[in-house]
């Protein structure tokens, strides 16, 4: 069978492809109309995050039968319209956990030591030693908004750190097995108990613009923001307002609204948030795993088309 691998999929995913026999054509930065003709004759599509499969895009492509996103979440798969149509609709929501997990981490301990500022600084010769004082996290309580994959393994990490944890997710009403020593408790003990929130929520209607003005107002006066999930999850107009008054001490954000994050984004003017790059999954090893994750998935969705009938 015909396959389309778009983004920069892993070449590891593109070999097992090829292995299983099927033929793979490789591509990047398509516009909607050069994937419409791309996609003729082609019955399985792997994408990373860039291209875009609209509805307009499964209505074109007579043939295609499976859709695969090396990544979590379906943020640009339009999964109604390909499912409605019989196109298989799939994603790797493990391969990028602990990258996440870790990069949580890297923006905390980069947020309270001020590392990004101070390294600048020393590169253009100045010796700041005293200006960047920071805090350590020993001791503090971290705040988990969702108990899924990625919130529990931040959990262990905060652990690690002498951290206690509060979490919230309203399919996880107990600690799960192993995790006897994180609180669950409602979503407005876990805003106002902790000194760092951090989110792990899927982007929802239910989760969009879910933390905004009143969740700042419930949250300890200086208390810290790390957001690694979705930018719509956060209202930031109200971060912005709670980091300006200083209700909010400070904030690590990578991701954003609209990505790329505009140049003039009033976020990225503040001097007390860490902007990233939706830099979440983007390492060597979750890549790699999205990859053949999404190679795997593909494969076994076609042969159980070839299989059918
Ligand atoms: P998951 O599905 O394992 O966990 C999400 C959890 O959120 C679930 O347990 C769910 O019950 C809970 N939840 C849903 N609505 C909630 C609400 N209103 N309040 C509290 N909890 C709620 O997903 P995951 O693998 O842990 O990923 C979490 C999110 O991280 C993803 O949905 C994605 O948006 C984001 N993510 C970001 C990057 C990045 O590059 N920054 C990479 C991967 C994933």
């Amino acid at each position: 069978m015909k396959v389309l691998a778009c983004d920069g999929i892993d070449p590891a995913a593109v070999r097992l492809i090829r292995e299983a026999g099927h033929d793979v054509v490789e591509a990047k930065g398509l516009s909607t109309q050069d994937l419409v003709i791309a996609l003729k004759g082609v019955h399985g599509l792997l994408v990373r995050s860039a291209t875009k499969v609209t509805a307009d895009v499964v209505a074109a492509a007579s043939e295609l039968r499976v859709v695969v996103r090396a990544g979590t979440g379906l943020d640009n798969v339009d999964q109604a319209a390909a499912e409605a149509r019989g196109v298989l609709v799939r994603n790797t929501p493990n391969a990028n956990t602990l990258s996440v997990a870790e990069l949580t981490f890297a923006m905390l301990l980069a947020l309270e030591r001020h590392i990004a500022e101070a390294a600048a600084d020393l590169r253009e010769g100045r010796w700041e030693k005293s200006r960047y004082a920071g805090r350590e996290l020993h001791g503090r309580t971290l705040g988990v908004i969702g108990f899924g994959r990625i919130g529990r393994e931040v959990a262990l990490r905060a652990r690690a750190f002498g951290m206690p944890v509060l979490a919230h997710d309203p399919r996880v009403q107990s600690a799960p097995a192993g995790f006897d020593w994180v609180d669950m408790t409602d979503r407005d003990s876990v805003l106002g108990g902790c000194d760092v929130l951090t989110l792990h929520v899927p982007l929802t209607d239910d989760t969009r613009h879910s933390i905004g003005a009143r969740e700042f107002s419930l949250m300890k006066p200086g208390a810290v923001l790390v957001n690694a999930s979705r930018g719509g999850v956060v209202d930031e107009a109200a971060l912005q307002a709670a980091l300006e008054s200083g209700r909010l001490r400070a904030a690590a954000v990578d991701v954003f609204e609209k990505e790329p994050a505009p140049a003039d984004h009033p976020l990225l003017k503040l001097p007390n948030v860490l902007p990233l790059p939706h830099l979440g999954a983007a390492t060597a090893e979750a890549q790699q795993r999205a990859g053949t994750d999404a190679a795997e998935q593909l494969l076994l969705a076609l042969s159980s088309l070839s299989q059918r009938p």
